[in-house]
């Protein structure tokens, strides 16, 4: 198969339109049979329960070529499971969970020109999402609802190398206790837009948000979870109920824990503990882990003692870990890469 002529080392993060896109619509009680699409366009009521009301719920996840040459996905299954979560707190009908990661690899298949050759760091990010898709005036959920799954290849992330973020700690809360912060929404990214933007303006890379509550404990950032590492080597990430229950993270900790033979630890992080802590990584699947070098409560600077210029040393042994089971340099525990092409 001819690759697309992409300069993929190159690649930035944005959306570049793909030839085939999964569609399925829910309609009178049951999601219909689900079809290839090439139409990119979505045409709904002016009314749709998401353009009023914002009911709309989205997954990310990657494929990649192997070091073999093998397409894969890294763990879809937790994906349509999040979803699934997602779905009922939001009052949309589940899309079968095997039938999301059938999509999935659906929608892989039919682009594969567009899957990233080994090496070149690009990937090819993938995008579930469903919506309420009919009018609806009064408040109240959607009759009927589209799910689809679009492909968009995106470049490698550390381009140019690592450098480790400075980030603040926002005056704006990212997640109400017993909200919807552990669901992927894209409500909770709506509000998080003002954050962000004034975060970048005032020269930090990325918010930290604390628990809305007391404000003292550590969550997460926009779309990041955190790891911590103390100084004894113990791998630490905040427990907490309004956290996205990252995909990156939780696959990490289990790196941590029976590949590196590492203590670690889901438990309340207190902000206070930060300056004791040797470093400190953003998990996500962008990035898989990217090293934080500086934390900023108004003006008060935390410097990690792993620094501005490289990845802290159990970081960089995790990323190095992961992206090794990911591109098939180190065997994955059972059921982590769901192979598309073999
Ligand atoms: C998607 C997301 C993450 C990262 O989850 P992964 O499954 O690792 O990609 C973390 N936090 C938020 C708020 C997210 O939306």
């Amino acid at each position: 198969m001819e690759k697309k002529n992409i300069d993929w080392e190159n690649l930035g993060f944005g959306y570049i339109e793909t030839e085939k896109r999964y569609v399925s619509n829910f309609k009178d009680g049951a999601w219909d049979e689900g079809m290839l699409t090439a139409e990119a366009n979505v045409v709904m009521s002016e009314c749709a329960c998401v353009l009023q009301y914002a009911q709309t719920i989205f997954e990310g996840m990657k494929a990649y070529t192997t070091e073999k040459g093998q397409i894969v996905i890294f763990r879809p299954d937790l994906n349509a499971k999040r979803m699934a979560d997602s779905a009922k707190r939001l009052e949309m009908p589940v899309f079968p969970e095997e039938r999301f990661v059938d999509a999935v690899v659906k929608v892989v298949e039919a682009n594969k020109a567009y899957v990233p050759p080994y090496g070149s760091g690009a990937t090819l990010y993938l995008r579930p999402f469903m919506f309420g898709s009919n009018a609806v005036i009064g408040v109240k959920p959607a009759d009927e609802y589209q799910f689809r799954v679009f492909a968009t290849p995106v470049g490698p992330y550390f381009k140019g190398g690592v450098k480790p973020l400075t980030i603040c700690v926002s005056d704006f809360d990212r997640a109400a206790p017993h909200g919807t912060g552990n669901i992927k929404a894209g409500l909770n990214y709506a509000m998080s837009l003002h954050a962000i933007v004034t975060a970048h303006k005032n020269g930090y890379d990325e918010n930290m948000y604390l628990d809305a509550a007391t404000r003292t404990k550590v969550e997460e950032t926009g779309g990041a979870n955190f790891l911590f590492v103390t100084k004894d080597g113990k791998v630490v990430t905040p427990k907490s109920d309004s956290i996205l229950p990252s995909i990156t993270r939780r696959s990490l900790m289990a790196v941590a824990k029976d590949y590196l033979g590492l203590e670690v630890e889901e438990r309340e992080v207190y902000f206070d503990e930060i300056k004791d802590f040797a470093e400190c990584g953003l998990c996500g699947t962008a990035a898989v882990i990217s090293p934080v070098g500086k934390i900023v409560d108004h003006g008060k600077e935390i410097c990690l003692p792993s620094g501005m210029n490289q990845m802290g040393e159990i970081t960089k042994k995790l990323y190095d870990t992961l992206t090794g089971i990911q591109m098939g340099r180190i065997e994955a525990p059972d059921g982590w890469i769901k192979v598309v092409e073999a």
